[in-house]
């Protein structure tokens, strides 16, 4: 016998769940949400992950572009998202680097003539983008809505020549026939590999690169104020006030479905019943919990860092690092460079000098830091590793990791005038695994599965892209048709999906 009854029981605190939860409760839902752990929030969390310092760092997820504005108002959130001036920065050769501003100004047109005279690379990049901007922009406002099939989008979109290179050819095709110059191939290819293990010649890295460059119509990254966690705070907030029910240290062991709501079994020896369960957990772990089978999906590829620095290193092309930083900072990502690194880790070869991409988030938003950090100058550096898959941590986690910290630091350190091992304060190191052990991404698998694209095939059902084959049971998370990244779109459709049915 269940111990209490729900209309709502939701297996995580990621900040999908706590979306649903949210939406739920307002609509006068009873809801209870189990969380594993004893931090809320997945993979959005923010942590004092070194005690000596007073330093509250993403730990996980640390920029946000696919948060629709809709989600913030709906749900009234106190919270704040800061664009960052520079895109990105990319050294090259022996002194060189790519500079690229979010809006286009002369000091980028400058650095892409010194890549090509011509004038020609500069000219691709500006067209290339305004297309996929377009596209971005109509795109963005169906995420909110029941799935519309293949065809009824590309016809709502009216992009067709787009369409087809974004969503029906290889992403690497459209690449290598806009570019020419590997460094500017692989700046672009990057959105479409970050927490994908794939070439770019697979449609998967497609998929990936539209989440990339669809976020709220625009498909800027920007920067959480006071971090992830502040968003998560704040979805607690909200969540609470419309009375919903947190507990925390509340795995999940089993779920039973029946004719009059589901059960589920926790850690604790406890039972609690809804009239609907939403998984905020992977699709996998849900398969586990139900006694199904797991859907296959491609391992994590990620080694994630986080440092604090007791300042900026100088570069060796002798670019301000309050700029190289402050947007995200490539390093050995060219266009072959990551088809190289991609064929050596399928082989099971750990890169010896990794793809990586970084940014500082006190460039652009201090108040993570205490006082006293901040005025002695100090920084806080996010690593994010490519190509790393947990299969190549398998046999031993603790022998890779080390060795995947020194393939990044050592990219890193091609560029830099000064080692960067000499400014670190203190750092932290997430394999694959480490995050699998932590808070259960499968594989550590950063979108929970294989993200997929934003429609479904002509000819299936009418949905949301949360249902199961269980009408009690949605999944709210990101292995959601349109989950995948910190977004609360999951949340809200999963919310939707049973809001619309009663
Ligand atoms: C290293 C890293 C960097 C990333 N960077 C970015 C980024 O910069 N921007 C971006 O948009 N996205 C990023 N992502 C992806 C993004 O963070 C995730 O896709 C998103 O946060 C998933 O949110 P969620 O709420 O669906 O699930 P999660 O955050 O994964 O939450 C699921 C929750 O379920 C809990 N749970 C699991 N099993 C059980 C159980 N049996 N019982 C109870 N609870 C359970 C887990 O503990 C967890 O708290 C990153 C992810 C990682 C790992």
């Amino acid at each position: 016998m269940p111990d209490k009854k729900y209309d709502v029981v939701i297996i995580g605190g990621g900040h999908n769940g706590l979306v649903a939860a949210t939406y739920l409760a307002r609509a006068g839902k009873s809801v209870r949400v189990l969380e594993a752990n004893s931090e809320i929030g997945g993979a959005s969390q923010s942590v004092r992950a070194f005690p000596e310092y007073d330093a509250h760092l993403s730990r996980y997820s640390y920029l946000i572009a696919l948060l629709p504005d809709k989600i913030v108002a709906d749900l009234g959130l106190s919270f704040e998202c800061l664009s960052r001036e520079v895109s990105s920065y990319t050294p090259y050769g022996e002194n060189k680097g790519l500079y690229v501003s979010r809006t286009w100004d002369a000091k980028t047109e400058q650095s892409f003539n010194e890549i090509d005279p011509s004038g020609k690379e500069g000219q691709a990049w500006r067209s290339f983008y305004a297309e996929v901007a377009q596209f971005a922009e109509r795109i963005a406002p169906t995420l909110l809505e029941p799935l519309k099939t293949r065809s009824q989008l590309r016809k709502q979109i009216e992009l067709d020549s787009i369409w087809q290179y974004l969503v029906e050819e290889p992403i690497g095709k459209v690449i290598t026939e806009r570019f020419d110059n590997d460094v500017v191939q692989g700046v672009v290819l990057t959105d479409a590999l970050i927490g994908t293990f794939a070439s770019a010649f697979d449609l998967q890295a497609n998929i990936c690169f539209l989440y990339h460059l669809i976020g709220n119509g625009t498909g800027e990254w920007k920067v959480p104020k006071g971090g992830m966690g502040a968003l998560v705070n704040e979805l607690v907030r909200v969540a609470t006030e419309s009375g919903v029910e947190i507990s925390l240290n509340s795995k999940a062991t089993q779920v039973l479905s029946s004719d009059t709501g589901v059960e589920v079994s926790i850690e604790s020896g406890e039972v609690v019943m809804g009239q609907h369960l939403l998984s905020n957990a992977a699709p996998q772990v849900l398969a586990k919990l139900r006694g199904t089978s797991a859907p296959k999906s491609l391992d994590g590829s990620q080694l994630k860092i986080n440092i604090l620095l007791k300042r900026l290193p100088q570069l060796k092309s002798g670019m301000d690092p309050r700029l190289a930083f402050a947007g995200t900072f490539h390093a050995n990502e060219s266009f072959t460079q990551f088809e190289a690194v991609f064929k050596a880790a399928q082989a099971g070869v750990m890169p010896e000098k990794m793809p990586i991409e970084m940014y500082c988030h006190t460039l652009t938003d201090p108040s993570i830091l205490g006082q006293e950090l901040q005025d002695a100058g100090y920084q806080t550096l996010t690593l994010f590793g490519l190509h790393t898959p947990a299969a190549l941590f398998d046999r031993d986690n603790d022998a890779a990791r080390d060795r995947a910290i020194k393939s990044a630091l050592s990219s890193l350190n091609d560029y830099l005038a000064e080692p960067i091992e000499d400014l670190i304060a203190a750092i932290e190191v997430k394999t694959p695994l480490d995050i699998e052990e932590a808070i259960a991404l499968p594989r550590g698998n950063i979108f929970h599965k294989d993200l997929s694209m934003p429609f479904r095939e002509d000819g299936t059902q009418q949905s949301w892209g949360v249902e199961t084959d269980d009408p009690r049971i949605f999944i709210c998370g990101a292995g959601a048709v349109r989950g995948g990244g910190v977004s609360g779109i999951p949340g809200h459709n999963a919310a939707m999906a049973i809001l619309s049915n009663n």
